[in-house]
């Protein structure tokens, strides 16, 4: 089945004057005050096109801070009137839905801890359906493509056509500076499955630091994201959830003036024409690469009838040790990181063991 979606162009539903759709707010609603306070800053940065802010929290061990519920939502009307600016919640259940809709919320959000699950995904569709909101949903916790991509079908199935994709990164299990490994090349899948959908960055839950935020954020920038979701609290270190990684309102301008935003320069011909050359270039080597890799496997087919005809084992430790070793110093020389190479050839590595499987065990020619 190949996936459609019906969404909405970005520009249709939310005014941004063709830049980069700006979310920004705390992690969490906490006081009135807290809420009120860091919308009206954000506001005043003139570049904010809507608040943000958690009302439900789910949170991954209990005894940490959830949210202040149906109370904040008060506080959200009054930080829209005193703004006039849209308001972004995330929902989990059929009654957030019903609670924030109620109160005036402008945009709803599903959760990385919410997009895993499609028994959730499909109680909010079934919630959503006959409601006319935008909804944008976050990357599921754990690097499986799939469940995003089934989270739009099972939201857009209930009638929903302002959709959007939050990029917050991914939890793997394996070490990394960043509280989640963004995994660019999951969103960029995802983009390739549903080009028309508007994909948003999240460097602050990418980040878990307020140190990496503008590095994750110019990365999506250059990725040619359409938006990004920054959480700013009036006093970070005091915020009741993830307060290392929120900044100060002033701070969050600050680091949207240092952006830089490159457009697509579609009109610059001469551009066009360096960026054409460019690419046949890269085809042209691209082909190469095909061509010796067909190369090398047909010299592996070879070696296996040798061994097959020789009684000689498949898989020779020693050999794939120096294989191994060789490539990742040439590739050193090269100025390729040796991870890279490494990765590479133990993925040939696996082709050509199953190749050598199959030689050995046909009949002798
Ligand atoms: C949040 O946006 O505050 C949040 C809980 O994010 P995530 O679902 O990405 O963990
Ligand atoms: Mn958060």
């Amino acid at each position: 089945m190949k996936p459609d979606l019906a969404v909405e162009p970005l520009a249709s539903w939310i005014k941004t004057d063709g830049k980069p759709l700006i979310i920004a707010g705390p992690c969490s609603a906490e006081t009135e005050e807290q809420l009120c306070e860091t919308a009206r800053q954000l506001a005043q940065q003139n570049a904010v096109h809507v608040i943000r802010a958690g009302v439900w929290k789910p949170r991954t061990r209990p005894g940490s801070f959830e949210g202040m519920g149906e109370a904040a939502l008060p506080w959200i009307q009054r930080a829209k009137a005193e703004t006039g600016l849209p308001f972004a919640v995330e929902v989990a259940t059929p009654e957030h839905i019903e609670l924030a809709l109620k109160y005036g919320v402008d945009i709803l959000w599903i959760g990385a801890r919410t997009t895993v699950n499609p028994f959730n995904v499909q109680e909010i569709a079934d919630a959503l359906r006959g409601v006319d909101v935008p909804v944008l949903i976050k990357n599921p916790v754990n690097p499986d493509l799939a469940l995003w991509v089934g989270a739009f079908e099972r939201i857009a199935g209930a009638g929903i056509t302002k959709l959007g994709a939050i990029h917050r990164g991914f939890s793997t299990g394996e070490s990394s500076k960043y509280r989640n490994i963004p995994m660019w090349q999951l969103a960029i899948e995802l983009k390739s499955i549903f080009p028309q959908l508007p994909m948003i960055g999240d460097p602050s839950h990418m980040a878990g630091k307020r140190a990496y935020l503008y590095e994750l954020a110019q990365m999506a920038m250059d990725l040619n994201y359409d938006g990004l979701i920054v959480e700013s609290h009036i006093d970070p270190d005091k915020a009741w959830s993830d307060a290392a990684q929120q900044l100060t309102p002033a701070a969050f301008g600050e680091m949207l003036d240092h952006l830089h935003i490159r457009t697509v320069q579609s009109e610059n011909l001469e551009f066009k024409g360096a960026l054409e050359q460019l690419r046949q270039k890269i085809d042209n080597t691209d082909r190469q690469l095909v061509e010796m890799l067909a190369a090398r496997m047909a010299l592996v087919e070879k070696l296996a009838e040798y061994k097959r005809d020789n009684n000689v084992t498949l898989f020779q430790p020693d050999r794939w040790k120096e294989i191994l070793k060789t490539r990742t110093e040439q590739a050193k020389k090269f100025g390729l990181y040796p991870e890279l190479v490494e990765e590479i050839y133990k993925i040939i590595h696996m082709e050509s063991i199953r190749k050598q499987t199959e030689v050995m065990n046909s009949a002798e020619a």
